[in-house]
């Protein structure tokens, strides 16, 4: 007999649609675009730009379709290097082998757990065209000095901010930055489409290329002539529907990641100050979000995390995840550099549930729930 799986009474994660999404899902339903094309499309793009006030973002069907999107548009591809960090998810890499192109893995910094302008410097090399900058966990990474780096160095950026939308740097929104950014809304990030992404591109005729690209790459000005080998990116207008009814909500999901991140940070004080933990950080000039609120053990036991992520799965039905193993402990990216911080962070690292509507009694359920398993791990 198998063992008895706990219940889980707090996901990790869950997309909230408590908006106009189902009226709008069957608005679409009954008018039979259910496509990739439809009213619903155009208007998420516009709202979504304007939200973030960004230019004219292109609806895709994924956060990797939109990586893939932008990479391609920059040109990137056969024999260039693009820096990724070792710390993410393996989506950034597999989108620069999807060009053609070479990720060179980058470690990332202990603390806020992003690249830093100083772990660029280790990965350059005179093949480099290209840093893949991500935003983890909802924290803005500090642009301004990769932006130097890449400017001194002549190498494109390109921001993954799949787990940042909302935050914003030195007063500006993350994915305003690079020469393009991708966004994600799958079902766990902060705002949902079911699957799909957004990809901006800073330069006009870049920015067309991307769009030719999600579909098919036909040339506008002439139907079923196809000068490039494209793709079948495009969002459907259903997802749209739901994307429409979430960013009409887009505030009230931000602001619910940073109240339930700042209640974790003020629960967990405790054991953060007796050095059992690290917390995530709010450098100043930053407004972050809490994709998932993350905390990482210091410890160098190997088993700490997994006797957590235990302990709260049993006692309270808390459903908590491991954070990524980074890139260079698989076998498609395996490197024989050290990457001390990324392996630091991604074997002790563990998220908790962060979503929409998440009661502050249930946080303050589960922070205890993780002061007590931290403690006894
Ligand atoms: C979610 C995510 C992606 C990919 O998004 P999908 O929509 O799942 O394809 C890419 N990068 C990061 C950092 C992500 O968190």
């Amino acid at each position: 007999m198998k063992p008895k799986q706990p219940k889980i009474r707090y996901q990790c994660s869950k997309p909230v649609l408590a908006g106009r999404e189902e009226e709008y899902v069957r608005e679409a339903v009954a008018s039979g675009w259910i496509s990739g094309a439809g009213p619903y499309i155009g208007r998420f793009e516009r709202m979504v730009s304007e939200y973030l006030g960004l230019e004219d973002g292109i609806a895709v069907s994924s956060g990797t379709a939109a990586l893939h999107l932008a990479l391609l548009s920059l040109g990137l591809g056969e024999g260039d290097e693009v820096i990724v960090p070792s710390f993410t998810f393996v989506a950034c890499a597999n989108a620069v082998r999807y060009c053609g192109a070479v990720p060179v893995l980058a470690d990332c910094d202990r603390s806020s757990w992003n690249l830093t302008a100083d772990s660029l410097k280790a990965a350059v090399t005179p093949r480099t065209r290209a840093v893949l900058l991500v935003h983890l966990y909802g924290l803005p990474a500090d642009v301004d000095p990769i932006l130097e780096f890449c400017e001194a160095e002549n190498l494109l950026l390109i921001e993954d901010c799949a787990q940042s939308f909302g935050a914003r740097y030195k007063g500006r929104s993350a994915g305003s930055y690079g020469d393009a950014a991708a966004f994600s809304f799958y079902g766990n990030k902060v705002i949902s489409t079911g699957e799909g992404g957004m990809v901006f591109v800073r330069d006009a005729e870049n920015r067309e290329r991307a769009r030719r690209m999600r579909s098919q790459g036909m040339d506008p000005a002439r139907h079923h002539w196809y000068p490039t080998t494209g793709f079948n990116y495009r969002m459907t207008n259903v997802a749209a529907a739901i994307g429409c009814g979430q960013i009409e909500m887009a505030d009230y999901h931000v602001q619910e990641r940073r109240r339930i991140g700042r209640r974790y940070l003020e629960n967990l004080k405790g054991i953060e100050t007796r050095d059992l933990v690290q917390l995530p950080v709010q450098p100043p000039g930053r407004e972050r979000v809490f994709w998932l609120f993350g905390l990482v053990l210091k410890t160098r036991d190997p088993q700490a995390r997994d006797r957590v992520i235990q302990s709260l799965l049993g006692e309270e039905g808390i459903q908590s995840r491991p954070f990524y193993i980074p890139l260079h402990r698989l076998p498609m990216y395996a490197s024989a550099q050290a990457f001390p911080n990324a392996d630091f962070v991604g074997s002790n690292g563990i998220a908790l549930p962060t979503y929409s509507g998440l009661a502050d009694a249930d946080i303050d359920l589960v922070s205890k729930a993780v002061e007590r398993a931290v403690r006894e791990a």
